[in-house]
C-alpha cells in the first residue's frame, strides 16, 4: 500500500489537526492519544512518511527509538505506573489503525486492564493536563 499523505498523523504533522503534544522536534513528534488505553497513553511519530516499520530508513528509526525512550520516561516519572508497555503494531492485520508508523507508550497500574484499542475519545482537559505533566518533565530532564 502507498503511503496516504492525508492520514491522521501526517495531518497532525503538517498542523492540519490538532493534538495534545508534548514533544515537537527536528524528527519526531510526540503527543497524547485521543482514545488512550490507560491514562498517560502517548504515542511518537517520526516527521519522514512510513507506513510501518519496513518502510522507514533505518537512521529515522535509530530517531524515533530513542525519543520513544525519552517521552517513556517522561510519562514514567509524570504518571509512576509499576509498569510500562511499549507497543508498535505494523498492518492491519497486526490492529494497526492509522498507517504512519507510530510507537505507543501505555503506562500500565496494577490491577487495571487496558480500555479497548482507539476505542473511546477522552475529555480534552484530561489530555491537556496529562500532556502538561509530560512536557514538564521532558522539559526538566538533563
Ligand atoms: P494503531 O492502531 O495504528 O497502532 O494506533 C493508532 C492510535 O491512534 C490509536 O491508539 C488511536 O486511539 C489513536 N488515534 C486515532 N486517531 C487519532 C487522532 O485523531 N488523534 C490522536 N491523538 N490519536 C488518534
Amino acid at each position: 500500500m502507498a503511503y496516504d499523505p492525508n492520514n491522521i498523523f501526517a495531518k497532525i504533522l503538517r498542523g492540519e489537526a490538532d493534538a495534545h503534544v508534548v514533544l515537537d522536534e527536528e524528527h519526531c513528534l510526540g503527543f497524547m492519544d485521543l482514545m488512550p488505553q490507560s491514562p498517560g497513553h502517548t504515542l511518537i511519530i517520526p516527521r519522514e512518511p512510513a507506513e510501518s516499520i519496513f518502510d522507514l530508513s533505518t537512521e529515522a528509526l535509530g530517531q524515533l527509538i530513542t525519543t520513544t525512550q525519552r517521552v517513556a520516561r517522561a510519562v514514567k516519572a509524570a504518571f509512576k505506573p509499576p509498569g510500562m508497555m511499549i507497543v508498535q503494531l505494523n498492518g492491519a492485520d497486526a490492529g494497526q489503525t492509522v498507517f504512519h508508523i507510530h510507537f505507543h507508550v501505555i503506562p500500565r497500574y496494577e490491577g487495571e486492564g487496558l480500555t479497548l484499542h482507539a476505542r473511546s475519545v477522552a475529555a480534552p482537559a484530561q489530555l491537556r493536563e496529562h500532556a502538561a505533566r509530560i512536557k514538564a518533565e521532558l522539559e526538566s530532564a538533563p
